[in-house]
């Protein structure tokens, strides 16, 4: 399986392979990452000098630690707590904290990879980082929640500073959770280091706009994207998978911009409501009674739940996996393909297998990759840092403003890019090779460390 890799990479990917054995997620990050850097080598040579390429891929630290917590029974648990302190090449460790039973080494280690390169392709100064636990936050009351995240802090606070790593939210992991996090780090440290976290509540020093950032910035990627073809979102239909924070934003954002979506997910099933998605109704039913997404089609009149199948069969013209990593197969792809999808972007974090990224590619259909399409999140929460820093507060419209700015400079480099090295329109390859020289630029500058 290493046919198309240069010859100075495919040792490298032998050697992260056996290195990482059974970490399959990560495998398939790196493989993608170094599948792009062929064209890198080929012109600039000097960029494998140094094992500068091995040192992109192993990661500068990784904690594993023990999360023991009692439950409302007074029964005692113990979960797997992960940190991956990737890459502090560009700034302080940057990346979520993800709550979820699938979360193991392989997939953290796969996020902060991924992390590392949508961190410089947004330009801020923010390196690469990701943690998370094998927790599984459904059905569990507020109160072990709390108690979850207390220990999960507990020893997690050691590693973390703003200058040092700054956690935020990802899959199971929002603002009530960054809430108890803070609160225990507050009380460990004895230290208001409003800048330890992003994704903070606005009363002590949460940033507006961070909520809607991820969704609406991919939103903002793809019209981009969609304008270099002369298209955009008005009167398109749109799919989105997932119903969390990205997913619900991702939403708001199309019909905003004029488009209509007509179905999206959760891990059970997708609901179809060819009237447009009632976003309010989803808010409700997800942010406030944190129910399942069946509930929707009992609540609203003419819409479908549809528990077996994939979303993907769903004709549309937009397509936007916001849910989770590899939900998006070469199946799903084909059934896009075969309905007519112009767009796909991704809001998750490597949703797409790789038969279903070549797809698109061959089909010519445009492809925004997470990396890129979802770094909207991350640099809101850079710039909740900048505010932190500042003892300042912006307006939604100010902040909001800065989003769309820094989703259009990122499109605009990963396009240059692609056509730099010879592949205009690959958004994969644009986005890959700009963050990693970024990345080497600043590890070459420094010496080897
Ligand atoms: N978890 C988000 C991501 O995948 C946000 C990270 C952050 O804001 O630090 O980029």
């Amino acid at each position: 399986m290493l046919v198309n890799l240069d010859e100075k990479l495919e040792p490298i990917l032998t050697d992260v392979l056996r290195r990482n054995a059974g970490e399959e997620e990560f495998h398939q990050a790196v493989r993608e990452v170094l599948e792009s850097l062929g064209r890198v080598i080929a012109k600039h040579p000097d960029y494998a000098d140094d094992a500068l390429i091995e040192r992109i891929c192993e990661p500068e630290r990784q904690i594993i630690f023990r999360i023991p917590w009692v439950d409302d029974k007074g029964q005692v648990h113990i979960n797997r707590g992960f940190r991956v302190q990737f890459n502090s090449a560009l700034g302080p460790y940057k990346g979520g904290i993800r709550f979820h039973p699938s979360v193991n080494l392989g997939i953290i280690k796969f996020l902060g990879f991924e992390q590392t390169f949508k961190n410089a392709l947004t330009g801020m100064p923010i390196g690469g980082g990701k943690g998370g636990s094998d927790f599984n936050p459904r059905d569990r009351s507020d109160g072990e929640i709390m108690r979850f995240c207390q220990s999960f802090m507990t020893e997690l606070y050691r590693h973390l500073g703003e200058y040092t790593d700054v956690p935020a939210g990802d899959i199971g992991v929002g603002g009530r959770e960054i809430g108890y996090l803070f609160g225990q780090y507050k009380r460990i440290t004895n230290r208001y280091e409003a800048g330890v976290l992003t994704g903070k509540g606005l009363v002590y020093g949460g940033s507006r706009a961070r909520r809607e950032a991820t969704g609406y910035g991919a939103v903002y990627f793809v019209e981009r994207m969609l304008a270099t073809i002369g298209r955009d979102f008005s009167g398109k239909r749109a799919v989105v998978s997932g119903s969390g924070n990205v997913a619900i934003y991702t939403m708001e954002k199309i019909r905003q911009f004029g488009g209509t979506v007509i179905a999206c997910s959760d891990s059970n099933g997708y609901v179809i409501d060819e009237a447009g998605i009632d976003l309010d109704l989803v808010k409700e039913i997800k942010e406030v009674r944190r129910g399942r997404i069946a509930d929707y089609a009992a609540l609203k009149k003419g819409a479908r739940y549809i528990e077996k199948g994939s979303i993907w069969e769903v004709p549309c013209d937009i397509a936007m996996p916001s849910a989770t990593q590899n939900e998006l197969t070469g199946k799903d792809a084909a059934a896009l393909i075969k309905n007519g999808v112009i767009a796909v972007g991704e809001g998750a974090n490597m949703p797409s297998t790789p038969e279903a990224v070549r797809a698109f590619q061959e089909a010519g259909v445009l492809f925004a990759p997470g990396k890129a399409a979802n770094a909207g999140g991350v640099a809101t929460s850079a710039l909740e840092m900048q505010q932190n820093a500042s003892r300042d507060s912006w307006t939604f419209a100010e902040t909001e403003e800065r989003l769309a700015k820094i989703m259009h400079g990122i499109h605009d480099s990963c396009a240059a890019t692609a056509e730099e090295y010879g592949a205009p329109g690959n958004y994969v390859l644009g986005a890959n090779i700009a963050g990693f020289v970024r990345v080497a630029e600043a590890m070459r500058a420094m010496g080897v460390v």
